[in-house]
C-alpha cells in the first residue's frame, strides 16, 4: 500500500491534520491494513525524551504527591499513557516529543526512491531518528528502565517513519546513549555556526550553555568568533554550579556565569560585562520559560536571537522585544538543517574533551 509522503495516512484526528500537529496517530503497524511501502518500520529500544518535556513529566508527578523512590515508575506510567492515547509521544503540555534509538525493522519497498530514508538503510541497523517523537507513530509494549538524569527510557515498542523522515545510523565508534543525547539537539551547533559565520558574529551568549545543546552551542561558536586573543568572545550563563563547572572546564567560553537565565536585568549585566559589551549572537538553550526578556536584552539592535529552547514562547519574545524596541532578528530553533546530524558528531569526534563530558553524562556502553 502506498502512504502519503508526509505522514497523512497515520493522522486519526482530527481530520486534515499533519501528523505533528495531530492529537492522535494511528500506529498499528500489522495487517495487510497497515503496511504501507513508502515507511520504514522500527523496534524501538530508547526513547530521548526532549528536556522541557522531560522536566514537566517529572515536576508534574512530584506535584501529584508521588514519593521519590516511585519517580521511576510514575515517569514511566506518563509516557505509557500518552503513547496510548495518542498514538505518539507527544507531551501535551509542553507540546515537544524528543527521539528515538532503534534498529531497522522492515522497509518499504519503495523506501529506496526516497530521500532522506533509502541511503544504505539496511534491515537490523542501529539508527537514531531525526524528527520528533511528536510526528512519530508508536506502540509501547512496556518500559524497561527510567534513566532520569539523561532523561532517556529503555523500551520495547514499535515506530513508524515516513517518506519525508529523517534517520541516521549510528556511529560505530561512539557510545550509543551518548550518540542519542547528542543527536536529539543535532540542530544547535551547525545552526549557531552557520548564524555566527554569516553576521560575522564576534560576540556570542548562550543560555543555558552547561546542558546538552549548550555546551554544542558553545563549541560550534568558539569556532565560529576565533579565539579569545583575537577578539572572539563565547560567554555563557547557567543555572546549575555543577554543569557550569564542567563548561568552564572545557576552555571554550571566555566566561562561565552561574545565574538563573530568567533574571533579564542581571542577565544583561552579566553578559555585557563578561563580553564586552552587547552580543551579534545570543543563544537559547535552557529548559525552563521566561527567558526571553534575557536573551533579547543583552542582544545588540541588529543581531540575532536563536531560541533553541522549547520552552520558549513566541508571544512572549515577539511582544516583550516590541515592548522595548528592540531590533533584533528572532529565530525559531529549527530541529533540522542539512549535515546537522554528521556535523554534531564530528564536533564531538574533534573535541576529545566534548566527547569525554558527553560520555560521562550520557553514556553507557551497549552489547
Ligand atoms: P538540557 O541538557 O537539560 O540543558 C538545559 C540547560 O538549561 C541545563 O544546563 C539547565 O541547568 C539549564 N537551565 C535550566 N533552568 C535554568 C535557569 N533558570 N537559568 C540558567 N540555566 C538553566 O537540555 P537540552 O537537551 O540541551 O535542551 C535544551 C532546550 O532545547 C530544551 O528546551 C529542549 O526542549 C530544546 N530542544 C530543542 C530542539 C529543537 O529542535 N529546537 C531539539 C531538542 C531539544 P540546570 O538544570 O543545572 O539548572
Amino acid at each position: 500500500m502506498k502512504g502519503d509522503e508526509f505522514g497523512r495516512h497515520r493522522v486519526l484526528s482530527p481530520a486534515g491534520a499533519l501528523p505533528q500537529a495531530a492529537e492522535r496517530l494511528d500506529a498499528e503497524m500489522d495487517g495487510a491494513t497497515h503496511v504501507y511501502d513508502d515507511e520504514v518500520e522500527l523496534d524501538a529500544e530508547v526513547l530521548n525524551i526532549d528536556s522541557a518535556s522531560f522536566r514537566q513529566i517529572e515536576e508534574s508527578v512530584l506535584a501529584a504527591g508521588v514519593a521519590p523512590a516511585g519517580l521511576d515508575a510514575a515517569v514511566a506510567k506518563v509516557v505509557l499513557d500518552t503513547v496510548r492515547a495518542r498514538g505518539k509521544q507527544h507531551n501535551p503540555v509542553t507540546g515537544s516529543g524528543g527521539m528515538l534509538l532503534g534498529r531497522v525493522r522492515r522497509i518499504g519497498a519503495a523506501v529506496a526512491d526516497v530521500v532522506g530514508l533509502g541511503r544504505g538503510l539496511a534491515v537490523g541497523d542501529r539508527v537514531a531518528t531525526l524528527v520528533s517523537l511528536t510526528t512519530t507513530p508508536l506502540r509501547l509494549e512496556r518500559v524497561v528502565a527510567v534513566r532520569r538524569a539523561q532523561h532517556q527510557l529503555e523500551v520495547v515498542g514499535r515506530a513508524v517513519l515516513f517518506a519525508t523522515g529523517q534517520l541516521v545510523k549510528l556511529p560505530t565508534d561512539l557510545q550509543e546513549d551518548m550518540a542519542l543525547a547528542a543527536l536529539d539537539v543535532a540542530g544547535a551547533a551547525p545552526q549557531v555556526a552557520r548564524l555566527a559565520r554569516a553576521m560575522g558574529a564576534r560576540r556570542v551568549a548562550v543560555l543555558g550553555g552547561g546542558g546538552k545543546s549548550g555546551v554544542l552551542a558553545c563549541a560550534a561558536a568558539r569556532a565560529a568568533v576565533g579565539p579569545s586573543s583575537a577578539g572572539g568572545r563565547v560567554v555563557a550563563i547557567e543555572g546549575g554550579a555543577s554543569y557550569a563547572a564542567q563548561l568552564e572546564a572545557l576552555g571554550l567560553c571566555d566566561a562561565v556565569i552561574v545565574h538563573d537565565a530568567r533574571d533579564a536585568l542581571g542577565v544583561r549585566d552579566r553578559v555585557l560585562a563578561a563580553a564586552g559589551g552587547e552580543v551579534d549572537l545570543m543563544v537559547s538553550c535552557v529548559n525552563v520559560p521566561d527567558v526571553e526578556m534575557s536573551a533579547i536584552l543583552a542582544t545588540r539592535n541588529g543581531g540575532t536571537v536563536y531560541f533553541f529552547s522549547m520552552a520558549t514562547s513566541f508571544t512572549k519574545a515577539a511582544l516583550g522585544a516590541e515592548g522595548v524596541s528592540r531590533d533584533v532578528t528572532m529565530i525559531i530553533g529549527n530541529g533540522y538543517c542539512p549535515g546537522h546530524a554528521e556535523e554534531t558528531v564530528a564536533l564531538l569526534r574533534e573535541l576529545p574533551a566534548l566527547r569525554a563530558l558527553f560520555e560521562a553524562r550520557y553514556g553507557r556502553a551497549r552489547g
